[in-house]
Parts: structure tokens; C-alpha cells; sequence
């Protein structure tokens, strides 16, 4: 490990900075070893002067969102990782259009437009994570994806310059988001509609029952380990496997959906990892299907 990494961060910014940070405690799968330096930028001048430092000095950086689809190796993260969740979390409102910082959690952002009458955004009612992690991802969930709803994005270029990009500049793949090496998404803008509340409540509810019906809620998870083949559903492949309830030590895959891989106490990130080629090798062994990972493994290997 580079000594440095530590030093140079003392009294770079006000905003909190951790040392050896356990990401477990900043990731829902609830695994993995400890990030040399974890950053709580207050700003975006705050994030500029971080990256500009990072990049100077060849500081490898992650950027964290609410760590909902990461799985942390157990040796940690070498270098710094940056987290928006604590400055950048505004949310401004221009008729039908909303804007929101990357670092505002997705369900306030969801929460916040219904209160204000404004539909679009139900399907995306208990996805976890931030605004800034699900454009990313570009999060979806019953036929609706994160993108669908935005307009523009404002992000920042590796060397501190912030942009400002049209949906129809960006490129969204099935959960994802094609950017240059090290740039970071600081603000969405989406077009939302006039709604009845009441309707939107409904389907809110509905949504959030269809969820906690299918999803093992209980345990820490990192959603869906695996994107969805053309042909079926990941979880259909995985179940026809016959691999429900299999598990690793404390990893196990979850015997109410397939697809996710629950913590059931103390698992270590490494009966994760075996736990997800374990199913990568026998749902193609079984049935000749290659399973692509959603979620993403961070850390020193
Ligand atoms: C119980 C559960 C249910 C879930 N259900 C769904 C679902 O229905 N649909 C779905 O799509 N996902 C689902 N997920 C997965 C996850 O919540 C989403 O992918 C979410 O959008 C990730 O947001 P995050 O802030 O946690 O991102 P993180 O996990 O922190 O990061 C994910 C990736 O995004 C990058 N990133 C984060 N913020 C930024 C930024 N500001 N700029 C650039 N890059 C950034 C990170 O570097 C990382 O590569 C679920 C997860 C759980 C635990």
C-alpha cells in the first residue's frame, strides 16, 4: 500500500475524511475489508479539489454512492474512495422537471415527487442507493429504467471541469451507463408529469408489495447479482439449476429469489465471490447460459 494515500488526505478537504473505513458498514451486501480513505466531500468545490489531488498525484479513486450493488473484496480498497452522500443532495423543482444531486438517496427523491403531485417515478419505489449510483446503473425495475425519465446530466471530467450532457449524448446500456474513465455524475435532471396522488400512491403501493413479496428484504444483499438474459430471467436460470438455497459458509443464495445472494450474518466477501462463479459455472454447465454480474466487485484482489 502507498503510505501517501493517507498523508495526502490529511486536511485536504473540511468535509469528513475516515481512515481504513470497514466498507462494510457504507455497503448493503454488509462485506469486505477496509478503503484506505473514505471521503465526504461538503461540495462540489470540495469533490473538484479531491479528484484534482487524486489525479496529480495518480490516487486510484472509487466513487461511492450507498454501496447497493457493490461487493468490497476482503482486503479492502487501495487509494480513495469518494462519497457524495453527505454535501451534494439538493433537490430543485421547475414546474414538471426536477433536478437532483447524485447524492440524495433515490427513495427521497421518490418520496419527495409524490408528495409534490408529480408522477413518473413509482416504479423505482424501493430501489435502494442514490441518484448519482442509480443513473449509473441506470437502475430499473418493471419495464421502467432511470434513463427513460431524464433529460440531461451534469457531470464532472476527470480533471475538475464540470459539463453538462443531454440524454441523447449519453450512452445507458441494460444497467449501465457508458462514461470516460473517471468522470462523475454530480446532478439529473428528469421530466416528471402532473399526477392524481392518489393514483400514485396506488401504484406505489403496489410496486412495494409486488417487491417485498419477491425479495428476501430481511437479509443484507446487493440486489440482483446478475442482469437478466434475453431469453428468462436470471433467477429462473439460476433456480433451474437447482441452486436455491446453496451456500458458501454465511453466503447464501436466497431461496425466495435466486438471483440474490444473502448475507447471513458474518459472510466475508470471498464466499460471496465463490458463491457468484459457482453459479456462473453451473447455470452454464446445466444450461448453456453466460451469466453476466450486475453488481461489481470493488478491491484489492
Ligand atoms: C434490496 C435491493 C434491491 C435492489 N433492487 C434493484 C432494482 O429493482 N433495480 C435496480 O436497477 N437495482 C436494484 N438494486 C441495486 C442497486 O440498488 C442499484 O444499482 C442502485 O442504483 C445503486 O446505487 P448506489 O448509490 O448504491 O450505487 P453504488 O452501489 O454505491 O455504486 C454502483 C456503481 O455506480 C458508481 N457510481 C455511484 N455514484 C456515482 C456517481 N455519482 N458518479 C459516477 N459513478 C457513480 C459506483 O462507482 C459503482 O460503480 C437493488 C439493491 C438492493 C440491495
Amino acid at each position: 500500500m502507498n503510505r501517501n494515500y493517507k498523508q495526502w488526505a490529511l486536511g485536504l478537504i473540511k468535509g469528513k475524511v475516515l481512515f481504513d473505513a470497514p466498507m462494510r458498514r457504507f455497503t448493503s451486501m454488509k462485506v469486505g475489508g477496509a478503503a484506505d480513505c473514505l471521503f465526504f466531500p461538503r461540495d462540489v468545490d470540495e469533490l473538484r479539489k479531491v479528484i484534482r489531488f487524486a489525479q496529480r498525484k495518480k490516487i486510484p479513486f472509487l466513487i461511492l454512492g450507498k454501496g447497493t450493488n457493490l461487493v468490497v473484496r476482503d482486503k479492502g480498497v487501495r487509494g480513495w474512495v469518494i462519497n457524495l452522500t453527505q454535501g451534494m443532495k439538493k433537490i430543485k423543482i421547475d414546474g414538471e422537471m426536477v433536478e437532483a444531486e447524485a447524492g440524495l438517496s433515490l427513495q427521497r427523491l421518490v418520496q419527495w415527487s409524490i408528495q409534490k403531485g408529480l408522477t413518473g417515478l413509482e416504479p423505482f419505489f424501493g430501489i435502494p442507493g442514490t441518484v448519482g449510483g442509480g443513473l449509473a446503473m441506470n437502475a430499473g425495475a418493471w419495464g421502467a429504467e432511470l434513463k427513460d425519465l431524464l433529460l440531461s446530466m451534469t457531470l464532472m471530467e476527470e480533471d475538475g471541469e464540470i459539463v453538462k450532457r443531454p440524454r441523447s449524448r449519453l450512452r445507458f446500456t441494460y444497467r449501465g451507463l457508458v462514461l470516460p474513465p473517471s468522470w462523475i455524475i454530480l446532478k439529473g435532471r428528469f421530466q416528471l408529469r402532473k399526477g392524481n396522488k392518489e393514483e400514485i400512491l396506488e401504484r406505489v403501493k403496489s410496486y412495494s408489495g409486488m417487491r417485498k413479496k419477491r425479495q428476501p428484504l430481511d437479509y443484507p444483499s446487493a440486489g440482483s447479482i446478475f442482469k437478466n438474459p434475453k431469453e428468462d430471467p436470471a433467477g429462473k436460470w439460476i433456480e433451474e439449476a437447482g441452486l436455491k438455497g446453496f451456500r458458501i459458509g454465511q453466503a447464501m443464495i436466497s431461496d425466495r429469489h435466486a438471483n440474490f445472494i444473502i448475507n447471513l450474518g458474518k459472510a466475508k466477501a470471498d464466499e460471496v465471490i465463490r458463491l457468484m462463479e459457482w453459479i456462473e459455472k453451473k447455470v452454464y454447465e446445466e444450461k448453456g447460459i453466460s451469466l453476466e454480474r450486475e453488481v461489481k466487485v470493488v478491491g484489492e484482489a
